[in-house]
């Protein structure tokens, strides 16, 4: 039998399991404070916890399923680890610095389905969902980083924007969320979590009835469909006349502010026209909307596209402004280190390839 993840538990799972293995309930609530509020590396360690429940622990799970490979620090402060999965699969999470706190943006899936063009996760396609105790584990493993430091430092905000799509990987996905903001534990505050979406219209109004207090940001790169599905390909299955009910129900239903990211392509969706195109699209639930203009990282030495000039974000910036919609030009963390999504992952699988 494999060993599974403990981290992948939610505290309610962890409880059943140990009482439908003869331990007390209270157990789960010890094991659950020397994994998330003491923060140790093995079992053995649990020192509160009788023998007969370490064994037990230590019979059917395990608490490493992540190798770390590299680790890189960037002069701002970013610091961008790349993991080995326990069947060899890379992984990466970046640790970012804001002056609101740290944050740490996961990866749940290996490679990534939806395939938009401008993506280096989309271009190596998914060969499984994490599990949810691989996604719990990257905070882990920042957490401990930090906590090694010896700054009491403490790992504040968690955006899942690494490699994947979270709406393919749901069940995983809601089992993390629960895990890390459970107060006995991390206690990483739901409105500190922001989820992006590629644009999974059904995944919406579920994550929609959920009730948790989670951010949402949705990846809409362009104002119309022609262009939407020409640089992701998922608009073809959830165009906007799809995707905007799923977004209307959701804010109805949580009244809760949604971002929207826009990744400006030279000569490709930076234009006047696409910026008027996006304020009318947004222009009725302006008050719930806001923008995130994000600067194009290229992905590969012959890109098909480019950074757009600064001029033109900046008149893109204005157009939207003008025409009342929240919107800020994304603060970039490690460019020096690769850190946008998927990048260092396929960097390193070139090497081991080459
Ligand atoms: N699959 C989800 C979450 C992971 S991707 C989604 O698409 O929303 C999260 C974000 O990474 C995307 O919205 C996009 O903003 C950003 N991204 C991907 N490739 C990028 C690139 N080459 N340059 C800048 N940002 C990129
Ligand atoms: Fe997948 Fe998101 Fe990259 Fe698109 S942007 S390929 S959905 S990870």
């Amino acid at each position: 039998m494999s060993k599974t993840s403990i981290y992948g538990l939610t505290l309610d799972q962890l409880t059943s399991w140990l009482v439908e293995h003869g331990q007390k309930k209270f157990r789960a609530q010890q094991v659950w404070d020397w994994l998330y509020v003491k923060r140790v590396t093995e079992f053995s360690e649990m020192i509160n916890v009788n023998k007969d429940c370490i064994q037990l622990l230590e019979e059917h799970f395990v608490l490493h399923t992540l190798k770390q490979e590299v680790k890189q620090s960037s002069a701002d402060g970013t610091v961008k680890f790349l993991f080995n999965l326990t069947d060899g699969n890379l992984i990466e999470t970046v640790l970012m610095r804001h002056k609101y706190g740290l944050s740490v943006c996961v990866t749940t899936q290996v490679g990534c389905n939806i395939g938009c063009t401008f993506c280096a996760s989309g271009l190596l396609k998914k060969s499984r969902d994490l599990s949810g105790g691989e996604i719990v584990e990257q905070i882990m493993n920042v957490q401990h980083h930090l906590d090694e430091a010896g700054q009491g430092e403490r790992v504040s905000h968690v955006v899942v924007m690494g490699i994947g799509e979270p709406f393919d990987n749901f069940e995983n996905m809601v089992d993390f969320l629960h895990i890390i903001n459970s107060q006995k534990g991390l206690g990483i505050g739901a409105r500190h979590i922001t989820v992006s979406t590629s644009g999974l219209a059904n995944k919406i109004y579920e994550f929609a009835d959920l009730n948790i207090q989670v951010n949402l940001a949705i990846s809409l790169h362009a104002p119309n469909n022609e262009l939407r599905t020409r640089i992701m390909k998922i608009n073809r299955a959830y165009p906007l006349e799809k995707l905007m009910p799923a977004i209307d129900y959701y804010l109805e239903k949580t009244n809760r502010r949604i971002t929207f990211e826009y990744i400006l392509l030279k000569d490709v969706n930076d234009h006047k026209e696409e910026a008027l195109q996006l304020a009318s699209l947004l222009g009725d639930k302006r008050h719930l909307a806001y923008v995130n203009l994000i600067p194009y990282n290229p992905v590969y030495e012959h890109d098909q596209y480019q950074r757009s000039d600064k001029e033109a974000i900046l008149a893109f910036y204005d157009t939207l402004k003008k025409k009342g919609i929240n919107c800020v030009v994304r603060q970039e963390h490690g460019t020096d280190i690769d850190a946008a999504c998927g990048q260092l992952r396929s960097k390193q699988i070139k090497k081991t390839k080459a």
